[in-house]
C-alpha cells in the first residue's frame, strides 16, 4: 500500500484545484504549499483551496517538506520548473505536454532519470476503463490487424480558460493542448512507432485569438496504419468519440474523448455490432495519482511516463510544425 505523499503546487491552476488536488487529498495525499508567480493569486488560491503556504519562489517549495510536486504552470514552464524539481530530488507529476520542445523534453525525462525520481505526466486519458477497454480489445485480436484510427476532440474551450491559450504565450494552442492528449492514446493502442505527420490548423472562434484553436491532423503508424484526428476549442454540440477500424472488425468509443469517467465502447463484427461493458469507472484523476503513488513506493508504473509523454509531444510538435511550414513532418525530423 504507497504511502501518503506530501505535496508541493507548482502553478496556481485550474486544473489543480478542480481536478488534480481533490484527487490527491480522496488518496489521502497532503498538500503543503502552492508555488505562484503572482503574490495575490497565490495567497488567495492557497486560502480557497486551503493550502497552508503560499510563495512565489520555486525554491522555497521545493525546500519544503514534501515528497512530490504537481506542476501546473503554463506550457511555456514546465520544463525549467520540472528540471529544477528534479535536482531537488522531488517526485514530479508533471502536466501535459512534457514540454514545448522535444529537445527540452529529453532533458527532464534525462535528469528525473539521474536523480532517481519518478516522473509521471498528466495524460488522463489512456488510463481511463473506456480507453483500457479498447486496448484490451484490440490486443486481444478483437478486430484484426489494425489498420486506422481516427479521434474527434472538438470541444467548446471553458470561458475561464480563454487566456494564454488562445493568445501569444508560447505553448498555446490547441495542438499542444489536446493533440497531445491525442496523440497519448494514439500511441499505445496502435503500438507501432508514429511515422510522419502532416496537419493543417486555423482560427474560427468568435475570438481574436493569436494560435491555432482548430486543427484536423492525420498520422502514419508502423508500416501501413492511418490515424486522424480533429481538435478544436471551438465546438459546442460534437460529441468526442475515438475508433479504431482492423480487417476483422470496428471499436467505436462514444464521448470517451472527455475527463469524466464515461462514454461508451462499441464493437462491429461479423456478428453485428454490440455494447462493450466497461467495469472500471474510476475518476480518472484518481487512477492517475494512483499509479504515481504506486510508483513512488516502487510498485508498478505512473499512467504515462516520461517516455509516454516524450513520444506524445513528438507527434504534437510535428503536426505543429507541419501546420506552420505546409510540409509532411517524419517523427525523426524531431525526435533526431
Ligand atoms: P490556468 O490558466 O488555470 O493556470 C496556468 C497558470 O496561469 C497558473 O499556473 C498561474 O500562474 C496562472 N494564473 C491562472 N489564473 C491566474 C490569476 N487569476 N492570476 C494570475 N495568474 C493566474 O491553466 P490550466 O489549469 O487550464 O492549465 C494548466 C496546465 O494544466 C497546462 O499545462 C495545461 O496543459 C494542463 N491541463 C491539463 C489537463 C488534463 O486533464 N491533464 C486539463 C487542463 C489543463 P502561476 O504558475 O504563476 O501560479
Amino acid at each position: 500500500m504507497p504511502k501518503e505523499l506530501r505535496w508541493g503546487l507548482v502553478g496556481a491552476s485550474d486544473i489543480a484545484a478542480t481536478r488534480v488536488l481533490p484527487a490527491i487529498r480522496r488518496a489521502g495525499g497532503i498538500v503543503q504549499i502552492v508555488q505562484s508567480g503572482s503574490k495575490d493569486h497565490g495567497r488567495g488560491y492557497a486560502a480557497g483551496n486551503e493550502i497552508p503556504t503560499a510563495t512565489t519562489e520555486l525554491s522555497e517549495a521545493l525546500a519544503a517538506d514534501i515528497d512530490a510536486v504537481y506542476i501546473s504552470s503554463r506550457n511555456d514552464q514546465h520544463a525549467a520548473q520540472a528540471l529544477a524539481a528534479a535536482a531537488a530530488g522531488k517526485h514530479i507529476l508533471l502536466e501535459k505536454p512534457l514540454a514545448i520542445d522535444y529537445a527540452e523534453a529529453q532533458s527532464v525525462v534525462a535528469a528525473c532519470e539521474r536523480a532517481g525520481v519518478v516522473l509521471a505526466i498528466n495524460h488522463h486519458l489512456p488510463g481511463a476503463g473506456t480507453h483500457a477497454r479498447i486496448r484490451e480489445l484490440v490486443r486481444g485480436g478483437a478486430i484484426g490487424r489494425v489498420l486506422s484510427a481516427s479521434i474527434r476532440h472538438a470541444v467548446m474551450l471553458s470561458e475561464r480558460l480563454r487566456g494564454w491559450r488562445l493568445f501569444g504565450t508560447p505553448g498555446g494552442g490547441v495542438i499542444l493542448d489536446i493533440t497531445v492528449h491525442d496523440a497519448s492514446v494514439l500511441n499505445p493502442l496502435i503500438g507501432h512507432p508514429a511515422q510522419t505527420v502532416t496537419a493543417l490548423a486555423t482560427s474560427q472562434g468568435r475570438w481574436p485569438a493569436t494560435a491555432e484553436d482548430a486543427a484536423m491532423v492525420a498520422i502514419t503508424y508502423g508500416a501501413d496504419i492511418l490515424a486522424q484526428t480533429h481538435d478544436a476549442f471551438t465546438s459546442a454540440f460534437t460529441e468526442t468519440r475515438l475508433e479504431v477500424h482492423g480487417e476483422e472488425g470496428s471499436i467505436v468509443g462514444r464521448g470517451v474523448m472527455t475527463q469524466d469517467p464515461v462514454g461508451q465502447v462499441f464493437l462491429t463484427d461479423r456478428s453485428g455490432e454490440r455494447e462493450i461493458p466497461v467495469d472500471d469507472r474510476r475518476d480518472l484523476y484518481d487512477i492517475a495519482i494512483g499509479a504515481f503513488a504506486g510508483a513512488v513506493a516502487g510498485e508498478g508504473s505512473p499512467a504515462a511516463s516520461g517516455a509516454d509523454g516524450l513520444a506524445a509531444l513528438a507527434v504534437a510538435q510535428a503536426a505543429l510544425t507541419s501546420s506552420l511550414t505546409g510540409r509532411a513532418v517524419p517523427i525523426s525530423d524531431i525526435t533526431k
